[in-house]
């Protein structure tokens, strides 16, 4: 029976829960055996209790339940060869050699080094006395299989990660909360949203919100007229009678000129248009609380399809990632996803537009 161990790990986000539960009964239903790894690499690394069995009903109540219930973290030791060798060891030793990952492009990132250097780990381990030789030959390959779960929705070649969607519900929310209060009062608020380098939560989040304006790192304003261009567009809002001002600023806005646009300037610039204004920082209450309908279903039908390409992967064939495309689940290669994935950052901290622009758009359109 194939041995198959699921992870979480990286920064959570909801629907993660919902993941590790349809990959567990999937795997189970396909005849595998099913381990669940803890606290993301630590579990590999560790080994003990925390890379161990689950069973069907070990994940009963998981598919609505928020953040992650096997853990996360961020596991220091693995991004050394030493901490890898100990996971080599843990999954040897319990016959797994398929590693299905639910993370962000660091966590899969770091999946793909630890298949590559398998071989190599494994004559390691088998030279020093650590695993025996019938172990080495049985186990000669991992297979990794990468989800996506962020909230930031910021991977390439997939059109959502699971958690975007409950992220922007949460989000939503709050907005409509403080815009009640900021009716009332006629007052200005600056609604501070995260997504590191990507701006699709602060976007998506201005057009559910009708919010006046909108920062978002994909498109930096200029440095020098954004303030001025801000006071217009609000002014006229409030001239055509709107009693309250809402601007979204991703956390990772910048300027033309790349100095970070912080709620703070933002708030400045609309005191100086005479409101009372108000910065509200969001922060983690974005991560927290159950999964929407969409990331429920998104984990679900992913998490099938992640044992379905464990179980059909060869050692010849780049590790798949688990996307989803114009509403179809689709395969696509972990490295070039996570390659366009940080091109698209690093044309973004190099000053290049449009290069960023053209890289994401072709992303999305593969
Ligand atoms: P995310 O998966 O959300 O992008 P991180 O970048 O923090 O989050 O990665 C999560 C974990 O994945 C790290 O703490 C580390 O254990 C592992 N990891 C990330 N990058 C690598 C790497 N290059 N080599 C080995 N492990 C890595």
């Amino acid at each position: 029976k194939k041995r198959i161990a699921v992870m979480t790990s990286g920064g959570d986000s909801q629907g993660m829960c919902a993941a590790v539960r349809a990959v567990i009964r999937a795997g189970i239903y396909f005849g595998c055996e099913m381990y669940g790894c803890f606290e993301g690499y630590t579990g590999l690394v560790e080994g003990g209790e925390k890379l161990r069995p689950l069973e069907w009903a070990d994940v009963r109540g998981w598919l609505s339940e928020g953040g992650t219930l096997i853990g996360t973290a961020r596991c220091l030791e693995f991004r050394e060869r030493a901490g890898r060798l100990n996971g080599a060891e843990n999954m040897v030793k319990r016959g797994i050699d398929a590693l299905i990952v639910c993370g962000g492009d660091g966590s899969l990132t770091g999946a793909d080094i630890f298949r590559s250097e398998w071989p190599s780990l494994l004559a390691e381990l088998e030279k020093t006395g650590r695993i025996t030789a019938t172990e080495h030959g049985k186990y000669q390959h991992l297979t990794i299989v990468g989800m996506v779960g962020s909230i930031d929705n910021d991977m390439a070649l997939t059109d959502n990660t699971i958690g975007a969607y409950s992220s922007l519900e949460r989000i939503c929310e709050m907005v409509d909360y403080i815009d009640t209060t900021a009716a009332s009062h006629s007052r200005a608020f600056v609604v501070e949203v995260m997504g590191r380098h990507c701006g699709w939560l602060a976007l998506m989040a201005g057009i559910c919100c009708g919010a006046d304006y909108v920062f978002v790192p994909e498109q930096p304003p200029c440095a020098k007229t954004w303030r001025a261009d801000l006071q217009a567009v609000c002014s006229k809002h409030r001239a055509a009678g709107r009693r309250k001002t809402t601007v979204i600023v991703a956390e990772g806005a910048i300027d033309d000129e790349l100095n970070a646009v912080t709620s703070e300037e933002v708030k400045q610039a609309l005191v100086e248009l005479g409101l009372d204004t108000r910065v509200t920082t969001l922060g983690h209450v974005q991560r927290g609380g159950t999964a929407v309908a969409f990331d429920r279903m998104l984990a679900t039908m992913q998490g099938v399809e992640a044992v379905k390409a464990a179980l059909e992967s060869t050692p010849d064939t780049p590790s798949p990632m688990i996307g989803i495309e114009a509403n179809q689940i689709v395969r696509v290669p972990l490295m070039e996803a996570v390659k366009q994935t940080k091109a698209v950052a690093k044309a973004i901290d190099a000053k290049d537009f449009d290069a960023a622009f053209k890289l994401r758009d072709a992303a999305f359109q593969e």
